[in-house]
């Protein structure tokens, strides 16, 4: 059985979704504060958090840090309208997706169907990665597109390669940044992954305006299509 971890401080919406998660057969956990939901996780080892950001005990992007240190587990964000910058934080962070509040709860399980999906998708390793008409080798470092070897720097190589490992998943300018130098970040420096970003497209993309691979997230960053 799929378990749920629902953090949330309030029991109103903690019942709203429970009862909406168990009537599609998944088994629900619930932690009405910060480090609770935490140790709760730590014992329980739930498929997908769903993480408010205002809790007592512990805030939701400590508790997000905490569990990204540890394990891959898919996180959905709850947040408030006014915490729109919580919300980039909580992507950086390694939030998979979020949902603001007022929600539906038919959109939350939506949003939890989607995430899980991704996460059973996602290889955590391999070794020749194909999307599309692209091919990825990680051990030889190469990238061909219908059988031609395509040039790459390093660079280049290492984004594509975060990306495409998640089809569909946002990642963020800083994200992006961190893996490509390998955690040393220099602080407003993301925009130099645009660059990147469209040299990428241009050995890429059989139009570039018009990206099929490596879509623009309006306001964090780039992800690569789910629908190759
Ligand atoms: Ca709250």
């Amino acid at each position: 059985m799929t378990t749920i971890l629902i953090i949330e401080d309030e029991p109103e919406l903690v019942k709203v979704l429970r009862s909406y998660l168990e009537r599609e057969n998944f088994k629900v956990l619930k932690a009405y504060r910060g480090d609770t939901g935490l140790k709760l996780w730590e014992q329980e080892n739930p498929d997908l958090v769903l993480l408010d950001l205002n809790l007592p005990g512990m805030n939701g992007l400590d508790v997000a840090r905490k569990i990204r240190r540890q394990a891959d587990t898919p996180i959905i964000m709850l947040t408030a309208r006014v915490e729109e910058t919580d919300q980039l934080i909580g992507l950086e962070l390694g939030a998979d997706d979020y949902v603001t509040k007022p929600f539906s709860p038919r959109v939350v399980v939506a949003k939890v169907r989607a995430v899980l999906r991704r996460a059973e998708s996602a290889p955590q390793e391999f070794e020749v990665l194909k999307v599309g008409d692209i091919e990825i080798n990680i051990e030889a470092h190469t990238v061909t597109q219908e059988d031609v070897k395509v040039d790459w720097t390093p660079t280049e190589f290492t984004i594509l390669h975060t990306m495409a490992a998640y089809p569909g998943r946002a990642f963020s300018r800083l994200q992006l940044l961190e893996a490509a130098q390998e955690g040393i970040v220099y602080e407003g420096y993301e925009r130099t992954i645009d660059t990147h970003i469209k040299n990428l497209r241009s050995k890429l993309e059989k139009d570039p305006k018009n990206p099929a691979y490596i879509e623009t997230v309006f306001g964090i960053g780039y992800r690569f299509s789910s629908s190759k």
